[in-house]
C-alpha cells in the first residue's frame, strides 16, 4: 500500500483526525486501523443511555461515511510495530503498511485490580462496547452491585444501576469521591446526590479479595478492615493506563503517555500522538494527559491541521462532562494544584471555583451551565476573575468574557 496518513486506533481521536484531515483538505490515502470489531463509536453512552435495557450502541457515523470520505476504515486490525526508520507498520496479520504520518491514537486500557479472586466471574471493567453489553445483560440478573472505584466510570455505573432498582455499593479508597478531578465542595456535593438517591458509599474502603460463590463467580467483597460487602456483580472503575507499547516498538519517549510536543508530534516529525495515551505539554510547560472526549477530538483537529499546513500549538482549554442520577457535572479548565476553591450556591444549582492564589484554574458547575460556557472563555482568554465575584450568584460572568 502507498503511503499517506496511517492512524492507529479507531476511538474518539482516531475518528476525528481521520474526518479532520479530510475536511483540512489532506488529498493522500487515509488509513485507519482499530482493534476492536466495531467502527467508531462513543465512549460516554457505555455508562450512561447503554446500560439502559434494549439500548444500543452509539455509532459516531454510518459507515456509509468513510467509504464517501475516503477513509479506509480498517476494524479488527492490530498493530504491532513501528518501524520507525523505514516508516513501515507492522500488524499482528503479518502485513506490513508504509506511511508518510502515523497517528498514534491507541487510547488507554482499565487499570487491573490485582487481588485474589480478581478473576472471578462478575467482576469486570468497563471500557469496550462488549464490556457494556455484557454489564447491561448482567445488571437484569443483579440484585446487589459492588462498584469498586468512585470515580467517572464508577460513579456514571451507580447512577445507571440504581436508576434500575439495583442496590449498588461504591467501594472508594481516597477520603473523597473523584478526589484527583474534583475540588473537595464538589466532592461532597456529589457525594450527597448519590447518598440521596439510595446509592452506599465507602470511602478508604480497601479491597482485599473477592469472594468465590463456590461456582466460579463472584458473591463478595472482603476490605482491608474485614468487613464483607456481599455482591453479584462487581464492576471494577479504578482508572487507566495508556496505551504505550506501539509508541515503544518505534523508539518513542513514553512517560504515563506518549511524549509530544507543543504541536503533538513526537521526536520523530513522522509521528504524532493525540488523545488519551499522549503526554502533552500545556501553557505552563507541565506535562499532562488527559482523558476525554474533548480532549480526544481537539487534539485530533489540531494534529490534522498541523499535518496538512504545518506544525502549530494544541492550547485548548480543558473541558468535560459527566452524568449522575439527572444531574450533569460540568468542568471548564484543570483544578490541580488549586489551594482555594470557592462555591457559588444558587436555588438552581452549583459552582466551585478553583484558584491558585488569584488565578482561576477551573470551574466546575452542576446546573449551572451558563457559568461553565463563561468559564470556558475566561480561562481561554486568562481574564481575572475575584473571589467575590466567583462566590457570587448573582454575578453574570459573561460581563468579564472580552
Ligand atoms: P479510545 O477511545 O480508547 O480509542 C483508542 C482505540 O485504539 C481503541 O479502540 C483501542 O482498542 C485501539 N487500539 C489500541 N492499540 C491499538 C493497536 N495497536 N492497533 C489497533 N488499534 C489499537 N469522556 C468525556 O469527556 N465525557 C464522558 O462522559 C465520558 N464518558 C466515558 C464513559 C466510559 C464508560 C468510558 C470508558 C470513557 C468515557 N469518557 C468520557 C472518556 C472518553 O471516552 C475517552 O477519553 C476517549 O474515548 C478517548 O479517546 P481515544 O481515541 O484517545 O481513545
Ligand atoms: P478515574 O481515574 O476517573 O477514577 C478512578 C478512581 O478509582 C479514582 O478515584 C481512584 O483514586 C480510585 N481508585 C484507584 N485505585 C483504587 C482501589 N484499589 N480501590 C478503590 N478505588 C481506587 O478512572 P475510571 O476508572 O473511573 O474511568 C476510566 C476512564 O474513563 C477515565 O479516563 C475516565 O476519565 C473515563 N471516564 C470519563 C467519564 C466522564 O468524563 N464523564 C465517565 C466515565 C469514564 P486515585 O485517584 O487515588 O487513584
Amino acid at each position: 500500500m502507498s503511503g499517506g496518513a496511517l492512524i492507529v486506533g479507531a476511538g474518539q481521536a482516531g475518528f476525528q483526525v481521520a474526518c479532520s484531515l479530510r475536511q483540512a483538505g489532506y488529498d493522500g490515502a487515509v488509513t485507519v486501523l482499530g482493534d476492536e470489531r466495531h467502527a467508531p463509536y462513543g465512549r460516554p453512552a457505555l455508562s450512561k443511555e447503554r446500560l439502559k435495557p434494549e439500548s444500543e450502541l452509539q455509532y459516531l457515523r454510518p459507515e456509509s461515511f468513510f467509504a464517501a470520505q475516503r477513509i479506509d476504515l480498517r476494524i479488527g486490525t492490530s498493530a504491532v510495530r513501528v518501524d520507525a526508520a523505514g516508516r513501515r507498520l507492522h500488524l499482528e496479520s503479518g502485513e506490513v503498511l508504509d506511511y508518510d504520518q502515523l497517528v498514534l491514537a491507541t487510547g488507554a486500557t482499565p487499570r487491573r485490580l490485582p487481588v485474589p479472586g480478581g478473576d472471578l466471574a462478575g467482576i469486570a471493567p468497563l471500557r469496550t462496547a462488549e464490556d457494556a453489553e455484557r454489564l447491561e445483560q448482567r445488571l437484569g440478573a443483579t440484585a446487589r452491585l459492588v462498584v469498586v472505584g468512585g470515580g467517572f466510570v464508577g460513579l456514571e455505573v451507580a447512577a445507571s444501576a440504581r436508576a434500575r432498582g439495583i442496590a449498588v455499593h461504591v467501594l472508594e479508597a481516597q477520603d473523597r469521591l473523584l478526589a484527583r478531578a474534583l475540588s473537595a465542595p464538589m466532592s461532597a456535593h456529589l457525594l450527597d446526590v448519590h447518598e440521596q438517591a439510595g446509592v452506599v458509599v465507602s470511602r478508604r474502603s480497601v479491597v482485599e479479595r473477592f469472594v468465590d460463590d463456590g461456582a466460579g463467580a463472584v458473591s463478595g467483597v472482603v476490605l482491608a478492615d474485614g468487613a464483607t460487602v456481599a455482591a453479584d456483580t462487581v464492576v471494577v472503575g479504578i482508572g487507566v493506563v495508556p496505551n504505550t507499547l506501539l509508541a515503544q516498538t518505534a523508539g518513542l519517549a513514553v512517560d504515563d503517555g506518549i511524549v509530544v510536543d507543543r504541536s503533538l508530534r513526537t521526536a520523530d516529525p513522522a509521528i504524532w500522538a493525540i488523545g488519551d495515551c499522549a503526554r502533552f505539554p500545556t501553557v505552563d510547560g507541565a506535562l499532562v494527559r488527559i482523558e476525554s472526549v474533548q480532549n480526544a477530538t481537539d487534539q485530533a483537529r489540531a494534529a490534522a491541521a498541523s499535518i496538512v499546513a504545518g506544525a502549530g500549538t494544541y492550547d485548548a482549554v480543558p473541558w468535560f462532562w459527566s452524568v449522575q442520577h439527572e444531574q450533569r457535572l460540568q468542568i471548564a479548565g484543570l483544578s490541580t494544584g488549586h489551594d482555594r476553591a470557592v462555591s457559588r450556591v444558587a436555588n438552581d444549582g452549583l459552582s466551585v471555583f478553583c484558584f491558585r492564589g488569584d488565578e482561576l484554574l477551573a470551574v466546575e458547575s452542576v446546573g449551572r451551565p451558563k457559568d461553565h460556557m463563561a468559564a470556558r472563555k475566561l480561562l481561554a482568554a486568562g481574564v481575572r476573575v475575584d473571589h467575590g465575584q466567583a462566590a457570587d450568584p448573582d454575578f453574570d460572568l459573561k460581563t468579564l468574557v472580552p
